[in-house]
């Protein structure tokens, strides 16, 4: 039966309202492993680690050699709306962090198991914390570890009864989207080495991703997508208006590949992995003029500044909102259809190989 209108309104319990909200910041696998990837590049890692219990069903690791957290923030370091990096609006413009809005932690902690072990460079010794669901620190050891920081999750969407379920068992379509997603901060991410490994059940370790954490995005490109798909690439260059340049390769014509690969587009903005579906299909659109059945394959790193855009859209933050798209869209066709005219020299040759 329903509720009556005349029932009393009251405050929904505290801890209820976390879980729920919790679930819609952290979606799914991917999400999880994208707030700790994006704590460790805020904390200026320049090695990342992401170690999978049976395709992050039973848990999840990231170890990062970063700042490390100081121990005077460890009781408030898994609340809600708890952050180091922003304290008040007008920060949200200058933005240069990954993070800001200190929900990751606290949201985990209501989510399943969370454990940070973490060093600073003024300690001599780690600390061993682990947190109860609504965040709070529930105890503190001291442990050996170098300076950097390990956060755990264990059981993910354990305390969310349906998609806890669905999660186990969408989980190798969840290991897939985590995988495409990491292999985009392995493109992005300069001077910073990227393993991904999984383990499981009999305890069969397998590399999932390595990177060497160089400097240039040919090197990524190589080692994360294959010689043979850089060679195929074209570099992309140029400048859609004042204040936007967009960066990375571009299939040349005539070497997408025959399929829409859709893992192999990757968008970013000042290196910011996003969604980026309309450009997406500018490019599919434009680049069937010179290829009719291929798809391009995508790295596109979008410059602009702080100002100028919003990723505080959706909680996942893989949505942008541009504040004049209309304008960046209709100069980015025109950029790109030079670069895919049949008319365009450097692009003539049509060879097949
Ligand atoms: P946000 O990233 O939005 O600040 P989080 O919940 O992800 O919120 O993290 C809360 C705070 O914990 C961060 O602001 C940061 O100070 C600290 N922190 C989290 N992960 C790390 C890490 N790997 N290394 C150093 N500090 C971290
Ligand atoms: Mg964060």
């Amino acid at each position: 039966g329903g509720v009556p209108n005349e029932a009393m309104i009251k405050p929904i319990n505290k801890s209820v309202v976390h879980r729920i909200c919790s679930g819609q910041v952290i979606l799914d696998l991917s999400s999880a492993v994208k707030e700790l990837v994006e704590n460790s590049l805020d904390a200026g890692a320049t090695s990342i680690e992401i170690s999978l219990k049976d395709f992050g069903e039973e848990s999840f690791k990231i170890i990062d050699n970063g700042c490390g957290i100081s121990p005077n923030n460890f009781k408030v370091l898994a609340l809600k709306h708890h952050t180091s990096k922003i304290a008040d609006f007008p920060d949200l413009q200058s933005l240069t962090t990954f993070g800001f809005r200190g929900e990751a932690l606290s949201s985990l902690c209501a989510l399943g198991k969370l454990t940070v072990e973490t060093r600073t460079k003024h300690e001599s010794v780690a600390s061993h914390l682990t947190f109860d669901h609504s965040g709070l620190l529930t105890c503190e050891k001291k442990t050996a570890r170098p300076i950097g920081t390990t956060v755990t999750v264990e059981k993910l969407f354990s305390t969310l009864p349906v998609r806890g379920k669905e999660f186990s068992r969408n989980i190798r379509r969840e290991y897939g989207k985590l995988v495409s997603l990491l292999n985009a901060y392995a493109l992005i991410a300069k001077g910073v080495r990227i393993v991904c490994t999984n383990t499981t059940g009999k305890n069969t370790k397998s590399v999932v991703i390595k990177t060497q954490g160089s400097n240039s995005m040919k090197d990524n490109i190589i080692t994360v997508l294959g010689n043979n798909i850089f060679t195929c690439l074209e570099p992309l260059s140029i400048s859609i208006s004042d204040s936007c340049e967009v960066e990375g390769f571009l299939s040349k014509p005539g070497q997408g590949s025959g399929r829409n690969l859709g893992y192999k587009q990757f968008f970013f903005v000042n290196g910011r992995p996003v969604d980026m579906p309309k450009v997406s299909k500018l490019v599919n659109e434009l680049y069937k003029t010179s290829s009719s059945k291929q798809y391009p394959i995508m790295v596109m790193n979008f410059i602009v500044p702080t100002r100028a855009y919003d990723v505080n859209v959706t909680p996942d933050k893989r949505k942008i909102f541009f504040s004049d798209e209309g304008s960046l869209m209709r100069s980015l066709r025109e950029s790109i259809e030079k670069i895919y005219s049949p008319s365009h020299c450097s692009y003539s040759t049509n060879k097949v190989e």
